[in-house]
């Protein structure tokens, strides 16, 4: 059984592994940060900040001196996961930490109450 964590991310119960949703690649143990099992590209903000009118200089993008633009992609389909904007420099942020244990048993009493529902009985 997988359980959605993120828009793209979930975790299969079973192998206890961070998942892709799009393409089902698992990606990395979800006692750990995913984005050790991603593939990290890292950014000068001005490539994704144009500049406003097309003759100027002038645009919104962050110093690149002062910050890079992570984006964060799943290694089976391509799919972005999450974009960070960090110094350079900067280790990867652990964004989800997941209780897996307390994950594994609220799912388990959620297996016992559709087996009960099944059988037409009633768990209290
Ligand atoms: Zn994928």
């Amino acid at each position: 059984m997988k359980v959605r964590i993120t828009e793209y991310l979930d975790i299969n119960l079973q192998t206890k592994k961070w998942c892709c949703n799009r393409c089902g690649y698992e990606i990395f143990d979800a006692g750990e940060n995913y984005k050790k099992g991603c593939l990290i590209y890292e950014r000068d903000p001005r490539e994704v900040h144009n500049t406003v009118l097309p003759e100027s200089e002038f645009n919104f993008a962050p110093d690149p001196d002062w910050c890079r633009l992570i984006e964060i992609y799943c290694p089976g389909c391509g799919t972005m996961v999450e974009v960070e904007y960090l110094p350079p420099g900067h280790p990867l942020t652990e964004d989800i930490v997941i209780d897996l244990e307390q994950l594994l048993k609220k799912y388990e009493k959620y297996e016992e109450y559709k087996k009960h529902e099944k059988r037409g009985g009633r768990m209290v």
